[in-house]
């Protein structure tokens, strides 16, 4: 998905200052954003305060949507730069194009990772015939230095490592939980998990005591380490931990968020992540006349324009308090 609001701010996010070293339970309401002409989304990251979790330095939450009667989501091509996108379905269907000729449906549980390195472009739509209803998560994760201009990849995983214990199924989008791996790519030391709870649940999950973490609620009724978290907002949960309590009242459905917290200093704008105000310009300007990042094939519409850059420039900046 793309970050489609006209007023893009930049945003300032990495380094050590807006880590919580200790355990913390702090609940993260989402700002609602309008996506083109009808799809309303949850952004939980960017937040007020709170950038990045590890590596992840953006979440929308969007659905459950009815649309039945609807075209559902039309996101023209758009560029992006030194992340990578995590597109994850609990409902419905997304049909993916790139500019590296990918073309790929994602479907519930399925992950579409794609990895822009220095530059790609993607549109993401609802196939012309597709289910009723539309419920996901589009994620991103910030590309290291050492690796934000490799070549662009997209990457489909269908068959994804999971985790059962009584009242769990935990299936790994990224990086290890319990012993299990994900086949999907990364860059840093990374967890990305979908947590299936049934109702009734109690559970405890295992983490590692230098990562941070948060979890996004989906759907249900569950407290997470005690808090209620209701569809829609996250609970950031800082380092120092070693495990997790999960309690779910009704089916509900949670993705675990962590990772080594990220050291370096970013520079967010619209669809790309850089390290100065100079590479957001020329990446705009490049997007604007057509070069680096390629062209996607077979979708049915425009591509997208970037929005006006701030009259302010920005600059990389590690502490916000
Ligand atoms: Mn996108």
């Amino acid at each position: 998905m793309s970050n489609l609001d006209r007023d893009a701010v930049p945003s300032l996010c990495g380094g050590r200052g807006f880590v919580v070293a200790e355990p913390v339970r702090e609940l993260l309401s989402p700002r609602r954003v309008t996506l083109g002409e009808s799809t309303e989304v949850r952004r939980l990251l960017p937040n007020l305060g709170r950038r990045m979790v590890g590596a992840w330095c953006f979440v929308d939450h969007y659905g459950p949507d009815d649309i039945a009667d609807e075209p559902g989501m039309q996101v023209p091509p758009h560029p992006h730069m030194g992340l990578q996108t995590v597109s994850w379905l609990h409902e419905g269907e997304v049909l993916h194009r790139d500019s590296t000729g990918s073309v790929q449906t994602v479907r519930p549980r399925e992950l579409g990772l794609m990895t822009s390195g220095r530059a790609i472009s993607h549109s993401e739509e609802s196939p012309r015939s597709h289910a009723r209803f539309l419920h996901g998560a589009q994620l991103w994760v910030a590309l290291p230095d050492s690796d934000r201009h490799t070549p662009p990849r997209f990457e489909h995983h269908a068959d994804l490592p999971q985790i059962t214990s009584p009242g769990l199924t935990a299936t790994l989008l990224l990086g290890t939980l319990d012993g299990s791996t994900s086949p999907g790519t990364t860059y840093t030391p990374i967890l990305g998990a979908d947590l299936a709870l049934s109702r009734g649940a109690d559970v405890r999950l295992p983490l590692e005591r230098d990562f941070e973490y948060a979890v996004l609620a989906m759907s249900g009724e569950t407290h997470v380490d005690g808090v209620p978290v209701l569809p829609g907002s996250m609970l950031y949960l800082g380092c120092g931990r070693t495990d997790l309590s999960l309690r779910a009242e009704s089916d509900a459905g949670l993705m675990l968020l962590g990772g080594e917290p990220f050291e370096e200093e970013l520079v967010m704008w619209w669809n790309f992540v850089g390290r100065t105000n100079e590479e957001i310009a020329r990446a705009r300007a490049d997007w604007m006349n057509g070069d680096r990042f390629g062209a996607v094939r077979g979708y049915d519409g425009d591509r997208l324009s970037a929005p006006e850059l701030p009259a302010v420039p920005l600059k990389a900046r590690g502490r916000v308090r």
